[in-house]
Protein backbone atom coordinates (compact mmCIF):
# COMPACT_ATOMS: atom_id res chain seq x y z
CA UNK A 1 0.00 0.00 0.00
CA UNK A 2 1.95 3.10 -1.02
CA UNK A 3 1.00 6.11 1.63
CA UNK A 4 -0.72 9.76 0.56
CA UNK A 5 2.20 11.35 0.04
CA UNK A 6 3.71 8.78 -2.12
CA UNK A 7 0.52 7.99 -4.07
CA UNK A 8 0.14 11.94 -5.03
CA UNK A 9 4.16 11.81 -6.37
CA UNK A 10 3.45 8.22 -8.36
CA UNK A 11 -0.11 9.29 -9.65
CA UNK A 12 1.69 12.50 -11.13
CA UNK A 13 4.64 10.49 -12.30
CA UNK A 14 2.45 8.35 -14.11
CA UNK A 15 0.21 10.99 -15.17
CA UNK A 16 3.54 11.77 -17.05
CA UNK A 17 3.86 9.06 -18.74
CA UNK A 18 0.62 9.84 -20.61
CA UNK A 19 1.22 12.95 -22.38
CA UNK A 20 4.75 14.70 -21.07
CA UNK A 21 4.51 18.19 -19.57
CA UNK A 22 2.78 21.04 -21.78
CA UNK A 23 5.33 23.37 -21.57
CA UNK A 24 8.98 22.49 -21.95
CA UNK A 25 11.04 25.76 -22.40
CA UNK A 26 10.86 28.93 -21.21
CA UNK A 27 13.50 31.70 -22.06
CA UNK A 28 16.63 29.53 -22.91
CA UNK A 29 15.80 26.93 -20.49
CA UNK A 30 14.76 23.70 -22.11
CA UNK A 31 14.00 19.39 -20.98
CA UNK A 32 14.93 16.67 -22.94
CA UNK A 33 14.64 13.18 -22.29
CA UNK A 34 12.82 11.66 -19.13
CA UNK A 35 11.76 15.02 -17.85
CA UNK A 36 9.94 16.22 -20.72
CA UNK A 37 8.00 12.63 -21.69
CA UNK A 38 8.72 10.24 -19.51
CA UNK A 39 7.24 6.86 -20.72
CA UNK A 40 6.41 3.50 -20.09
CA UNK A 41 9.28 0.72 -20.70
CA UNK A 42 6.87 -1.24 -23.27
CA UNK A 43 8.73 -0.24 -26.46
CA UNK A 44 12.40 0.63 -25.28
CA UNK A 45 12.47 4.26 -26.08
CA UNK A 46 12.99 6.11 -23.22
CA UNK A 47 16.66 6.50 -24.03
CA UNK A 48 16.02 6.80 -27.91
CA UNK A 49 13.62 9.52 -27.50
CA UNK A 50 16.08 11.55 -25.35
CA UNK A 51 18.76 10.96 -28.07
CA UNK A 52 16.52 12.22 -30.58
CA UNK A 53 15.86 15.34 -28.66
CA UNK A 54 19.65 16.16 -28.38
CA UNK A 55 19.89 15.54 -31.88
CA UNK A 56 17.10 18.05 -32.80
CA UNK A 57 18.38 21.01 -30.25
CA UNK A 58 21.63 20.38 -31.47
CA UNK A 59 20.42 20.84 -35.31
CA UNK A 60 18.10 24.12 -33.99
CA UNK A 61 21.06 26.02 -32.02
CA UNK A 62 23.25 25.39 -34.50
CA UNK A 63 24.93 28.60 -34.98
CA UNK A 64 22.22 30.12 -33.05
CA UNK A 65 22.69 33.43 -31.02
CA UNK A 66 21.80 34.47 -27.64
CA UNK A 67 18.62 36.24 -28.44
CA UNK A 68 18.23 33.20 -31.26
CA UNK A 69 17.36 30.83 -28.28
CA UNK A 70 13.60 31.10 -27.31
CA UNK A 71 13.02 30.79 -31.08
CA UNK A 72 15.10 27.72 -31.63
CA UNK A 73 13.47 26.00 -28.38
CA UNK A 74 9.80 27.30 -29.77
CA UNK A 75 10.95 24.90 -32.70
CA UNK A 76 12.23 22.33 -30.66
CA UNK A 77 9.01 22.25 -29.12
CA UNK A 78 6.73 22.12 -31.71
CA UNK A 79 9.13 19.16 -33.47
CA UNK A 80 9.19 16.80 -30.73
CA UNK A 81 6.43 16.98 -29.18
CA UNK A 82 4.22 14.47 -31.21
CA UNK A 83 6.43 12.60 -32.11
CA UNK A 84 7.59 11.54 -28.27
CA UNK A 85 3.21 11.90 -27.44
CA UNK A 86 2.99 9.60 -29.91
CA UNK A 87 5.45 6.82 -28.60
CA UNK A 88 4.43 7.81 -24.98
CA UNK A 89 0.89 6.45 -26.62
CA UNK A 90 2.44 3.49 -28.50
CA UNK A 91 4.35 2.36 -25.39
CA UNK A 92 1.17 2.43 -23.27
CA UNK A 93 -0.73 0.61 -25.99
CA UNK A 94 2.02 -2.57 -26.15
CA UNK A 95 1.77 -2.74 -22.17
CA UNK A 96 -1.69 -3.75 -23.10
CA UNK A 97 -1.25 -5.73 -25.80
CA UNK A 98 1.36 -8.75 -24.50
CA UNK A 99 -0.19 -11.84 -24.54
CA UNK A 100 1.02 -15.02 -26.00
CA UNK A 101 -0.28 -14.79 -29.82
CA UNK A 102 1.20 -11.48 -29.87
CA UNK A 103 -1.46 -10.56 -32.01
CA UNK A 104 -2.39 -7.40 -31.05
CA UNK A 105 1.07 -6.13 -31.26
CA UNK A 106 1.73 -2.65 -33.36
CA UNK A 107 3.94 -2.25 -36.32
CA UNK A 108 6.96 -0.45 -35.06
CA UNK A 109 8.32 0.81 -38.60
CA UNK A 110 7.55 4.06 -37.69
CA UNK A 111 9.50 4.30 -34.67
CA UNK A 112 12.96 2.91 -35.74
CA UNK A 113 12.75 5.00 -39.55
CA UNK A 114 12.25 7.59 -38.28
CA UNK A 115 14.84 10.49 -39.15
CA UNK A 116 15.36 13.44 -36.62
CA UNK A 117 18.09 15.21 -38.50
CA UNK A 118 15.95 15.33 -41.84
CA UNK A 119 12.83 16.89 -39.64
CA UNK A 120 15.42 19.25 -37.67
CA UNK A 121 16.58 20.39 -40.74
CA UNK A 122 13.81 20.93 -42.59
CA UNK A 123 12.64 23.34 -39.70
CA UNK A 124 16.13 24.69 -39.06
C1 LIG B 1 15.80 -0.85 -16.23
C2 LIG B 1 15.69 0.16 -17.35
C3 LIG B 1 15.87 -0.26 -18.67
C4 LIG B 1 15.77 0.67 -19.70
N1 LIG B 1 15.95 0.23 -20.99
C5 LIG B 1 15.88 1.11 -22.00
C6 LIG B 1 16.10 0.68 -23.36
O1 LIG B 1 16.33 -0.49 -23.64
N2 LIG B 1 16.02 1.61 -24.33
C7 LIG B 1 15.75 2.91 -24.07
O2 LIG B 1 15.69 3.73 -24.99
N3 LIG B 1 15.53 3.35 -22.80
C8 LIG B 1 15.59 2.48 -21.76
N4 LIG B 1 15.39 2.90 -20.47
C9 LIG B 1 14.98 4.30 -20.23
C10 LIG B 1 16.20 5.21 -20.18
O3 LIG B 1 17.14 4.75 -19.21
C11 LIG B 1 15.74 6.61 -19.81
O4 LIG B 1 14.65 6.99 -20.63
C12 LIG B 1 16.88 7.59 -19.99
O5 LIG B 1 17.92 7.28 -19.08
C13 LIG B 1 16.41 9.03 -19.76
O6 LIG B 1 17.53 9.87 -19.84
P1 LIG B 1 17.50 11.27 -19.14
O7 LIG B 1 18.83 11.88 -19.43
O8 LIG B 1 16.26 11.99 -19.53
O9 LIG B 1 17.34 10.98 -17.58
P2 LIG B 1 18.33 10.20 -16.61
O10 LIG B 1 19.12 9.15 -17.36
O11 LIG B 1 17.47 9.74 -15.47
O12 LIG B 1 19.37 11.30 -16.16
C14 LIG B 1 19.00 12.28 -15.21
C15 LIG B 1 20.26 12.58 -14.41
O13 LIG B 1 20.00 13.72 -13.59
C16 LIG B 1 20.55 13.46 -12.32
N5 LIG B 1 19.83 14.31 -11.36
C17 LIG B 1 18.59 14.16 -10.84
N6 LIG B 1 18.29 15.15 -10.00
C18 LIG B 1 19.36 15.97 -10.00
C19 LIG B 1 19.66 17.18 -9.30
N7 LIG B 1 18.80 17.77 -8.48
N8 LIG B 1 20.87 17.73 -9.52
C20 LIG B 1 21.77 17.17 -10.38
N9 LIG B 1 21.53 16.03 -11.05
C21 LIG B 1 20.34 15.44 -10.86
C22 LIG B 1 20.33 11.97 -12.10
O14 LIG B 1 21.23 11.48 -11.14
C23 LIG B 1 20.66 11.42 -13.49
O15 LIG B 1 22.01 11.16 -13.67
C24 LIG B 1 15.49 2.02 -19.42
C25 LIG B 1 15.32 2.43 -18.09
C26 LIG B 1 15.42 1.52 -17.06
C27 LIG B 1 15.24 1.99 -15.62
Amino acid sequence: MVANRHGTALRAAVALTRRGIDVRSKGRLTLLGDAAHAMLPHLGQGMNQAIEDAAALAMLLDGAGRDDVPTALTAYEALRRDRTARVQHASRLDGTSYDSSGARLQDHSWIYDYDVAADAAARS
